[in-house]
């Protein structure tokens, strides 16, 4: 096919940019250069006002509202010092997606000239027309303003593009009655709670007016495929995933790609992003090649949650865009080719601040071991307790098809820990106070724990939810998705396990229990509640699920299955409690979840539809009408002709027919208006009959002449980079 002929031939003439890390580009003179840090403001802002900023950014204090004039004249002068002509407030819409409105800094005045202007009162708060964003019910259009508001804990930066410049200033975006309609904002509530409580275990610990933070560092697994083959296929351009496709010849079986040698123009590629990011002060840190051929990760040094979100939402963006620029495309879709690895953002949390560093490092003293165990047990409790919450936090149709699938955790929700501190809780459980393991004693009392290993030597790759030595790694994110959404439920639960436990350990201090008593009965109390949870062994086996249902863990397969969990009684308690989401903004977020649903499946089923009705379909008649002439010709000439082909190419015809009827059907079909039933239609009636046309579509790319097939491979896209 002329189409794929040429994309072949234009990926092997493409010449890829030059980029260059020396000189001026040096990593270590760039990083940061286009962000208003603190060093910044340090050198340009008058003493007190920094002071008062770096208050609120390091320590949480309220913002003094009189400093923003000075911040915004200083932001302003730096921002046009470095070529920006715009400025705009970055937010995160429920769509997942980032969102910006720019507006000029110049502003007309009387005599035709104009003056730079940018007030404390335009920093602080915006007003986009915001009624074409989701909002699950939150905003009626009679009251369809939203506002952002600026959040001085993101430090804004400034936006590169070769026909000028914007001053960035992330911001939170909210319902006239204050209410979230974004992502970043319930992130911060839940950061604050979560700060609190730990604080609170630091102090029964002797560390008093302790600032706890949570830290976040998320790893982005992403495929790259030459744009020739992207544009020539209708369904990875609308949909991000091919809809049709049979598996190459090789795939990944020969574990040839992963960690292997990365291919130049790859390599050029991820220099250039680095170079990028690195501008904006994300620490891009870790590269390679990732499982799948055409596919690969990158991880960031772990910040802050919340800087690490807005900085992870940035890094798409910048993915994207050089992608084109090296003439390929980022795919961030979870499943983009069937049958083939996914791609997942793993999470990987703790808690801690500067001083104390990470509270999930089992340490080295007794005195910190049984700190840490109050922590681990946290994390477990969290876990256990609301399985169901962490799930609907990944909850997406296109996460669906990639969790339990290739080298995906399950959906089923589990902690893995490593042997030590498996052993180490499952003594704990038996309330026994020593023990041996591997070298020397064991000791469980308060006062004599083991010493265990800061980097329990073995991983685990099939857990959800897996201890890495100073860190929980929650493996279940999908790879489009923001990491907000997780983080913002990690915190809330933990916030809950930690207000728990401090309670509990008030309680018997105030009652005149020794300390390490009370510990040693705390930690015994909640292995034996939620030590279910604990499950060290393969989760990619099939004894797994029947193993989790006997343990009385959920399993929820679906996208359907997982968000009615957002809507319980006990989770919209909890969330309130927190002041993380209020009734109405959880019943949001589960009506986006339904929204999004429908919209994404509807979006994949149109295209289905289309490319199998005017692309697929006709290839394969064409083909079908070749072989037919071909016999008729054979017989003219009085040749006996087989006419078997014409019948094994006419069945999956056939099926492909009868499919797009049923898909064509399944999507003029009446089904209510009820979020609810068009999410379940769309998941039983539209993804089935989707499947049927793919299978009949499969089918015959393994039958019809190369020559006709009118789709770039997966061969052609998987291979030819
Ligand atoms: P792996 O592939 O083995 O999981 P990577 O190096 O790809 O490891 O990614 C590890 C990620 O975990 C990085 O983003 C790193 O910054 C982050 N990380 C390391 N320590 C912590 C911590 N204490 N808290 C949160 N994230 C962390
Ligand atoms: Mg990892």
């Amino acid at each position: 096919n002329a189409v794929r002929r040429e994309a072949i031939w234009n990926v092997e003439a493409y010449v890829p940019p030059a980029i260059s890390f020396n000189g001026a580009e040096a990593p270590g003179e760039i990083f940061g250069l286009n962000v208003f840090s603190k060093t910044v403001m340090q050198k340009r802002l008058p003493k007190s006002v920094y002071k008062s900023v770096i208050a609120t950014i390091e320590h949480g204090a309220m913002l003094d509202p009189d400093v923003a004039d000075a911040v915004a004249s200083a932001m302003k002068d730096w921002a046009l010092e470095k070529g920006a002509t715009h400025y705009a407030h970055v937010f995160y819409p429920l769509t997942g997606l980032t969102a910006e409105k720019h507006d000029s800094f110049f502003e007309p005045v009387g005599d035709g000239s104009s003056l730079a202007e940018f007030a404390g009162k335009t920093l602080v708060q915006g007003e986009p027309d915001a009624s074409s964003f989701p909002n699950g019910g939150l905003r009626n259009t009679f009251e369809a303003r939203g506002y952002t508001g600026w959040d001085v804990t993101s430090p804004a930066y400034i936006l590169e593009n070769p026909n000028g410049n914007t001053l960035c200033i992330p911001t939170v975006f909210v319902s006239m009655t204050g209410e979230a309609l974004d992502h970043k904002t319930p992130l911060l509530r839940s950061q604050q709670a979560m700060g609190e409580h730990a604080a609170r275990i630091l102090t029964l610990f002797g560390h008093e007016n302790q600032k706890v933070v949570a830290f976040c560092g998320p790893e982005q697994e992403y495929f790259l495929v030459d744009r020739h083959f992207f544009l020539a296929r209708p369904d990875l351009l609308n949909a991000g995933r091919t809809l049709f496709g049979t598996k190459p010849p090789k795939g990944q079986e020969f574990d040839d790609h992963y960690f292997g040698a990365i291919p130049d123009r790859v390599l050029g590629f991820m220099m250039d992003t680095e170079r990028e990011l690195f501008k904006l002060g994300i620490p891009a840190k870790t590269r390679h090649n990732e499982v799948a051929p055409g596919q690969f990760e990158i991880a960031p040094m772990f910040e802050r949650g919340n800087l690490a979100a807005d900085h992870q939402q940035l890094l798409m963006t910048t993915f994207k865009a050089i992608a084109k620029k090296h003439g390929m495309e980022c795919l961030f879709h979870e499943k983009p080719f069937a049958g083939v690895n996914g791609s997942g953002k793993h999470v990987n949390f703790s808690l801690g601040n500067a001083d104390l560093g990470s509270l999930l490092v089992p340490g080295d003293t007794p005195h910190d071991n049984a700190q840490f165990l109050v922590f681990c047990a946290a994390v477990i409790r969290a876990v256990h307790k609301y399985a169901g919450l962490l799930r609907a936090s990944v909850a997406s149709a296109t996460n669906d098809h990639r969790l339990g699938a290739n080298e995906a955790p399950p959906a089923i929700i589990s902690i893995f820990l490593g042997d030590q501190l498996a052993d180490v809780f499952e003594q704990i459980a038996k309330g026994a106070a020593s023990s041996s393991k591997g070298k020397g004693v064991m000791h469980i009392g308060v006062d004599t724990l083991p010493v265990l290993p800061t980097d329990p030597g073995d991983r685990n790759r099939t857990s959800p939810f897996a201890f890495t030595g100073n860190r929980f790694e929650f493996r279940a994110p999908g790879s489009m998705q923001t990491v907000a959404g997780p983080m913002t439920t990690i915190n809330t639960i933990m916030a809950d396990s930690l207000d728990y436990a401090a309670g509990v350990l008030e309680t018997a201090v105030a009652a005149g229990t020794d300390f390490d008593t009370a510990v040693q009965d705390l930690l015994t109390q909640i292995i034996t509640d939620h030590g279910n949870v604990v499950f060290n062994g393969d989760g990619y086996s099939a004894e797994w699920p029947i193993e989790a249902e006997q343990r009385g863990l959920a399993n929820l397969k679906t996208t359907l299955d997982a968000l009615p969990e957002l809507i319980t009684d006990s989770a919209m308690e909890l969330f309130e409690r927190y002041g993380v989401f209020n009734h109405r903004e959880m019943h949001s977020r589960y009506e986006i979840g339904l929204e999004q649903y429908t919209l994404t499946i509807g979006v994949e089923a149109r295209l289905s539809l289309e490319i199998g009705t005017t692309a697929i379909l006709p290839a394969a008649v064409k083909h079908q009408t070749e072989i037919a002439l071909n016999i008729g010709a054979l017989k003219a000439a009085g040749v006996e002709a087989d006419t078997a082909p014409l019948d094994e190419v006419g069945a999956p015809i056939t099926a492909l027919r009868a499919g797009l009827s049923a898909l064509r059907a399944a999507l003029k079909a009446d089904v209510g208006h009820s979020a609810l039933a068009e999410a379940e239609h769309a998941r039983d009636v539209l993804l089935p009959a989707m499947a049927d046309v793919r299978a009949a579509a499969d089918a015959l790319e393994e039958l019809v002449a190369d020559e006709l097939w009118p789709l770039p491979t997966y061969q052609e896209m998987l291979f030819i980079l």
